[in-house]
């Protein structure tokens, strides 16, 4: 794992990464750059973790420090060796999802269809809805229903419509990154609803805006001055058939594919002759 300066978001989500994948018998290890580096630092350290023969998966958290560029991650996931590329970001892993072929996924979007499956929800002919269109979350997820035979529609911020669009789904996926956004008038009775967003809340205003009084989550404010939400309101439960729980849905499955992509990586790169 790779971490750049001090985000404390960045953190606290190398700290949980490293203890889980620890706690599961991988050898984990932190290689830190500081805030003020360079671009070329970070790449010559990808390099050198690509040379490694004892390393199989190499994940470089996000944000970078602004002060290496705009387009610093980009340079820095497009350096890192496909077959190590547990995060699935490489634009050859990409296409070889697209292209339905074997490859290192994203994998908050492949947590996401190991708890549709292992609820035993069926995706075959269904209509599924995916609020987003990131490269991280929106278009692998949409890519992953559709490979498992989903009709599958991606809305974006320029979606008109969005609540009745969203309506039609049967499986329903919201990455947007804003909290409570979609509501019970987003959602088909019935319908499976996976909540993707990971939001701080920390103004009581915005809370108060989100959650009426008596509320859960306006309880754990009061408790702790911070509440996490995602971006589904948690009314929606009343509606939907089944709702994943922010926190405690979408994140460990997260973390527990970056476990199976680190497997994986191993096992491709035993045997490279294979297409990766
Ligand atoms: P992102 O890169 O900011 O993308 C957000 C997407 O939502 C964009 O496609 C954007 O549309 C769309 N959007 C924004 N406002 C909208 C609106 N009002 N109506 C419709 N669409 C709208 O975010 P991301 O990286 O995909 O992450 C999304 C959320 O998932 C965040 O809360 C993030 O923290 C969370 N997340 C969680 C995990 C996990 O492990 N659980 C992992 C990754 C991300 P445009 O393309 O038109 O701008």
């Amino acid at each position: 794992m790779v971490l750049a300066g001090q985000n404390p978001a960045s953190e606290v989500y190398v700290r949980n990464k490293l203890k889980t994948v620890s706690a599961a018998g991988c050898r984990a290890e932190l290689f830190r750059i500081d805030a003020g580096a360079a671009l070329e630092d970070a790449l010559a350290l990808v390099r050198r973790l690509n040379a490694d023969d004892e390393i199989d998966g190499i994940l470089v958290q996000s944000p970078l420090p602004e002060g290496m560029g705009a387009d610093a991650e980009q340079r820095v996931f497009d350096t890192i060796d496909p077959v190590k590329d547990v995060d699935g970001f490489h634009p050859i892993n990409v296409g070889l999802l697209v292209q339905k072929r074997q490859s290192l996924v994203a994998c908050t979007p492949l947590g996401c269809i190991e708890l549709i499956e292992r609820e035993g929800i069926s995706l075959r002919g269904q209509r599924a809805v995916v609020i987003g269109r990131s490269d991280i979350v929106g278009k692998p997820m949409s890519l992953l229903l559709l490979h498992r035979d989903a009709t599958v529609t991606i809305c974006h911020s320029r979606t008109e419509n969005l609540a009745a669009v969203a309506r039609t789904a049967d499986v329903l996926v919201a990455a947007i990154g804003r909290p409570a956004f979609v509501t019970r008038d987003y959602v088909k009775p019935g319908a499976t609803v996976i909540d993707v967003g990971i939001n701080t809340l920390t103004d009581r205003a915005d809370v108060e805006r989100c959650f009426a009084e008596g509320s859960r989550k306006r309880a754990q404010f009061a408790e702790k001055g911070s509440v996490l939400v995602g971006d589904v309101h948690p009314d929606v439960e009343e509606v939907a058939g089944a709702l994943t729980p922010v926190p405690g849905g979408v994140g460990p499955l997260t973390i527990a594919m970056v476990l199976r992509n680190t497997v994986t990586a191993a096992e491709l790169r035993k045997d490279r002759g294979r297409p990766l």
